[in-house]
């Protein structure tokens, strides 16, 4: 694969808690060495699947099936996200200067996604999330 990364909106906000966990071997070297190729390179903001689930087990038909709701809503988080970000498909962009808005929308993220979402304890290892959550007295 070559050319800029193409990531979608939620990916823009859960990946800075990425510690290495993933739905398999495959996905996680792929999450690995795109998030590599982001700091190097910039990314672009896509629409549906991206160069992440490309490897995910749960893509299928180029739509996320990890139940059957779940298309519709991880295109809902992708759509929040990006009005968080001030992003649009499209547009490319930096990995550092989306880390930069997370601190300000975060508690946005955290109210309407992560208290749901099932991977949460996962990012709650993070001590980035931690101090995001919990301030930095509590990492
Ligand atoms: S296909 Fe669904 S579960 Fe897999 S990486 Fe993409 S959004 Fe996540």
């Amino acid at each position: 694969m070559s050319g800029i990364p193409k990531l979608r909106g939620h990916h823009l906000i859960c990946l800075h808690f990425f510690n290495g966990r993933g739905y398999n071997r495959e996905f996680v070297e792929n999450l690995k060495n795109i998030l590599k190729r982001t700091s190097e390179l910039g990314m672009e903001i896509s629409l549906g699947a991206d160069d992440i689930c490309r490897s995910c087990p749960h893509l299928r038909g180029g739509k996320c099936s990890s139940d059957e709701n779940s298309n519709d809503e991880i295109v809902e988080m992708d759509q929040f996200a990006l009005g968080l970000l001030k992003k649009a498909p499209g547009a490319k962009t930096k990995w550092h200067g989306i880390k930069e808005i997370i601190p300000e929308i975060f508690n946005f993220w955290l109210e309407r996604y992560c208290k749901k979402c099932s991977w949460k304890d996962v990012c709650e290892e993070d001590p980035l999330y931690r101090e995001f959550k919990y301030g930095k007295d509590r990492r």
